[in-house]
């Protein structure tokens, strides 16, 4: 098999990818913090590493792939949700948990092998922070434990930023017990009413974690010190990854934490950067009651997966067009065994979905019995498309207040005793329906005209 190539933030190149034990290859994925909805900008990674994670299964085997996606459940934005609503923090995160895996149900995403909770985790965080006081790389201020950036020779290495940079960041609003601005809260005490857990290192106050420590220790609890692959949005590689990154480091005494990062680019709305303030943000649940999960998925991975994504009705009705043109020529025709090798290649190519569908489309008319398998490694699978589609269309036809082969039969005889106005009063009536009329000949050359629904 041809070789696999990522792109690595870090080295800021595509390099062959080598896990270290091709029997257990080990993929970590920032997951959501359970506050609200996730939107579409969040459904992007989602969908970039379940292509990945189908990509590796296919690759080295499906039981030879540990995929892990945390869920963040302790962090200040859930307990101010919590507050405002008025509601308790646990039953914040319980719902929010739920409403995501239903988002994911829909946009039929493998389950990780894993999916640890924040809360499920203190310990291994709590022994990791006792570690980095042991050794030096993180102290003890007001109840805080913070880790000592200046400790960590390569920190910045992973996001390439340069240290004047990374201090101009840090010198707003600098916490006073701070011995550098640039220290970052590994764990904070909590207030009356806030989730709190015996601290480390000697504090006597109930305190909890801090966001980066957690995704720390989950990957070290289920995938060792160091493993493959790191994935997340390109906004996670600062600070958030190079503070995983230097943590672990630290903490295990480790020359990296993963050998590969992965970043998706961001995603914006017709042209503007998705915000609640803006109008324009969309959850994955809004999205999914416009289209199917396939057609959304297809819509995110027409973009090359490290670009950036312009998110348009333009580009969904595109997807949508591909979708059912690829369903309509796998219909009938028996699969072949494996998937295409120029989309196998193509995937190989650091996940070239782009070219996956070029090559779709071109399969469409040479060989349709490969299109099925082969869009299925992007997890898209025509045959509950098709189904989809024909739902679609009986439901629009059970909806129909026109009888609509009297009304072509109708217009036919308009056609052939020369009343045109009449004839185009029809199509246009039929047009209001949402049926496009196309006019053509039988074989005995006589007229017909057939019908479909315009969307
Ligand atoms: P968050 O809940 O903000 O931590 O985000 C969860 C994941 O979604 C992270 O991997 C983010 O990088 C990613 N993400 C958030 N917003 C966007 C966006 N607009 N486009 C692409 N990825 C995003
Ligand atoms: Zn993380």
């Amino acid at each position: 098999m041809e070789p696999l190539f990522l792109y690595d933030t870090r080295t800021r190149s595509k390099a062959e990818f080598a896990p270290a034990d091709p029997r257990d290859v080990r993929l970590y994925v920032c997951g959501p913090t359970v506050y609200d909805l996730a939107h579409i900008g969040n459904a992007r990674p989602i969908i970039v590493f379940d292509v990945l994670f189908r990509v590796l299964r296919a690759r080295y085997g499906a039981d030879a792939v540990t995929y892990v996606r945390n869920i963040t459940d302790v962090d200040d934005k859930i307990n101010a949700r919590a507050a405002e609503r008025g509601i308790d923090i646990r039953t914040l995160t319980e719902t929010t948990l739920a409403d995501f895996h239903a988002d994911l149900t829909s946009l039929h995403t493998l389950p990780p092998t894993h999916e640890p909770r924040a809360t499920d985790n203190i310990d291994g965080m709590v022994s990791m922070i006792e570690t980095l006081v042991a050794n030096g790389h993180a102290y003890v201020a007001s109840d805080h434990v913070l880790f000592a950036v200046a400790s960590v020779d390569t920190y910045g290495s992973l996001s390439k930023r340069s240290l004047d940079e990374m201090v101009a960041g840090a010198r707003v609003d600098v916490a006073p017990y701070k011995r550098d601005p640039m220290d970052f809260v590994l764990w904070k005490p909590s207030k009356p009413g806030e989730p709190a857990w015996p601290s480390p290192a000697g504090i006597a106050v109930g305190g909890r974690p801090g966001w980066h420590i957690e995704c720390s220790a989950m990957a070290a609890r289920y995938l060792g010190e160091t493993f493959d692959i790191h994935g997340g949005g390109i906004d996670l590689a600062f600070p958030h990854h190079e503070n995983e990154r230097a943590q672990s480091c630290a903490a295990f005494g480790v020359k990296e934490m993963a050998r590969v990062w992965m970043h998706n680019g961001f995603l914006q709305v017709e042209g503007r950067k998705m915000a609640k303030s803006e109008g324009n943000f969309i959850t994955i649940r809004d999205a999914l009651g416009r289209m199917s999960g396939d057609t959304l998925r297809l819509a995110m991975l027409m973009t090359h997966y490290r670009q950036p994504i312009d998110w348009t009705d333009q580009r969904v009705q595109e997807a949508r067009g591909l979708l059912a043109s690829w369903a309509a020529a796998a219909e009938g025709v028996a699969p072949a065994a494996e998937a295409d090798a120029e989309v196998v290649a193509a995937l190989s190519d650091d996940l070239n979905t782009p070219a996956v569908v070029t090559r779709l489309s071109e399969l469409q008319r040479t060989a349709p019995d490969a299109l099925a398998p082969s869009a299925m490694l992007l997890g898209i699978d025509l045959a509950r498309v098709a189904e989809a589609i024909a739902a679609g269309e009986a439901a629009k036809s059970a909806a129909l207040t026109v009888d609509v082969d009297a009304l072509i039969a109708e217009r036919l005889a308009a056609r052939a005793a020369k009343r045109f106005d009449e004839a185009d009063r029809i199509r246009d009536q039929l047009l209001a329906e949402g049926i496009a009329l196309k006019d053509g000949k039988d074989e005995n050359g006589a007229p017909i005209t057939t019908w479909s629904f315009t969307s």
